[in-house]
């Protein structure tokens, strides 16, 4: 990076925030994707960190003039490489942006700067011990920013949806420096199209967010989480469905292949008490008075009988709950040495046990086999393929991806529910996106970001 360019940012940021010497960027240009597959960082990249909205427009302004590629960096949560600089670009860390600027509980909105993670929302709301903010997608240090144009889903989507259903306005800068309002606190705005959600879920490829106004609500004091074993996945699938059809909406239902619950709780050194069958479903349930908890349970329950559920497993002291919860967050700790890809592929839920049952049947026909993890009410499926027993990739790797690939498209599904395409999935794309609708995305890029400095190589091309 020239010396004129590295002066200016230290005139704009200050000297302690411009990152230069390779000991100290090394930390800042990769993301949670696995070694064996994530994109290489160009290792010249150089880390700035605004204080502000008007910093952030003067250093845009400046890569916006020298053509110098923009790649921005949240919690660095992202399972797709969207924050790993590819080519040598500057980085605009976010953390510095870490202001909750306002708590407007008139309105239940929360004004907050881009670069507050969730951890530090949650901590904020929990102080007044009344409020709360549903989404969850599994790692708290994910910051606002990054929730929002990640567009962040997460086992709790179930009942609350996904991130862009709750934000109500951001702020974000252009790649000319330029600053937008969109949005704000209104609960209805038909006025024009709407930019703002068009940068929700962009990926840091149109415009840097550096404000969000976010839904925020009322707490639910009660909960409890079920443990649902079935002999067959198929009857598994067909509860989840009745639960749903009878209109109950549990915080989250998630499903786990047996062995993965059973050896992670190992690998924790607690034990998976639900010894029979080969499917169980992990259902959490929050509502505001026990009454109507009790009422949840006892349908759930029901339904899950009446789909020859084993004798479901009940937790409701805290203790309990949250033993189940680290079980099923802490499965990718227990296979993470194993796999060498994974997915995050979508399918009407509907269609998720046939989807399932052949994802099974292909990777026996490759004398292999995958791991199954899936927000399941939502149809939202994770899964692998693995390394061999020598610790090599497999030579079938990508034949084998396009053949999973092939059969969620034979079910009307998508690459990616919630972990977006990044740098990794952006050929990918080109196999789930007609011509046309390729072409207005790229239309669309080159009106917000005429000089492709922001995010290169990312979601497109
Ligand atoms: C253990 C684990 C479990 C996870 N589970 C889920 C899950 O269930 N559901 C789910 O949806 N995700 C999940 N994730 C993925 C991840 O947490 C989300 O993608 C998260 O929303 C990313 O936020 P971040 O701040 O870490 O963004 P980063 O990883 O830093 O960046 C992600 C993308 O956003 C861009 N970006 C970041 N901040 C800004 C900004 N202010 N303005 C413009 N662009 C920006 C980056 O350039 C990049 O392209 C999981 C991650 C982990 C590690």
């Amino acid at each position: 990076m020239k010396e004129n360019i590295i002066k200016a940012l230290k005139t704009i940021v200050g000297s302690d925030y411009v990152l230069t010497n390779k000991d100290q960027t090394a930390s800042y240009l990769y993301d949670e994707v696995e070694e064996a597959y994530r994109p290489k960082a160009n290792i010249d990249s150089i880390v700035i960190k605004p204080k502000n909205t008007q910093d952030v427009s003067q250093i845009m302004k400046l890569a916006n003039e020298n053509k110098i590629p923009v790649v921005i960096r949240g919690g660095a949560t992202g399972l797709c490489g969207g924050c790993t600089p590819v080519e040598e670009s500057f980085v605009l860390s976010m953390e510095r942006m870490n202001g909750i600027l306002e708590i407007d509980r008139k309105n239940m909105v929360a004004v907050l700067e881009a670069g507050v993670t969730l951890m530090d929302l949650l901590e904020e709301l929990e102080k007044s011990n009344d409020l709360s903010f549903p989404v969850h997608p599994g790692d708290e240090g994910a910051q606002m920013g990054g929730m929002a144009v990640t567009n962040a889903g997460g086992a709790r989507a179930v009942r609350h949806g996904v991130m862009r259903k709750h934000i109500m306005g951001v702020e974000a800068v252009l790649p000319n420096g330029e600053i937008l309002e969109l949005g704000g606190k209104l609960v209805k705005n038909n006025a024009g199209y709407n930019l703002m959600q068009l940068l929700l879920g962009s990926e840091g490829t149109l415009a840097v967010i550096t404000k969000i106004v976010l839904k925020i609500y009322p707490k639910d004091f009660y909960s409890a989480t079920i443990v649902a074993p079935f002999e067959n996945f198929e009857d598994a699938c067909q509860a989840v469905m009745d639960i749903l059809k009878n209109g109950n909406l549990p915080l989250a239902v998630e499903y786990m292949d047996k062995h993965l619950f059973v050896g992670t709780a190992e690998m924790l050194g607690l034990e998976w008490q639900a010894k029979k069958g080969n499917a169980d479903l992990l259902i959490i349930l929050s509502e505001k008075n026990e009454r109507q908890l009790y009422e949840a349970c006892k349908e759930i329950n029901e339904i899950c009988e009446k789909n020859h559920s084993y004798e479901t497993l009940y937790a409701g002291k805290a203790k309990e709950q949250q033993e189940l919860l680290l079980i099923r967050s802490q499965h990718y700790e227990y296979i993470k040495e194993t796999i060498c890809d994974s997915f995050d592929m979508a399918v009407p839920v509907s269609e998720v046990p046939a989807f399932i049952k052949d994802l099974k049947m292909l990777v026996r026909e490759y004398d292999t086999n995958t791991n199954v993890i899936a927000h399941i009410a939502d149809g939202n499926v994770h899964n692998d393929i693995l390394y061999l027993e020598d610790g090599t990739v497999p030579s079938y790797a990508s034949e084998l991806k396009q053949k999973m690939y092939d059969i969620c498209f034979s079910y009307g599904g998508t690459i990616t529910g919630e972990h977006g395409i990044g740098k990794i999935r952006t050929k990918d794309l080109t196999l789930q996106k007609s011509p046309v609708e390729l072409e207005l995305m790229q239309g669309i890029k080159k009106v917000f970001d005429p000089n492709n400095i922001m995010n290169p190589k990312t979601v497109l091309m």
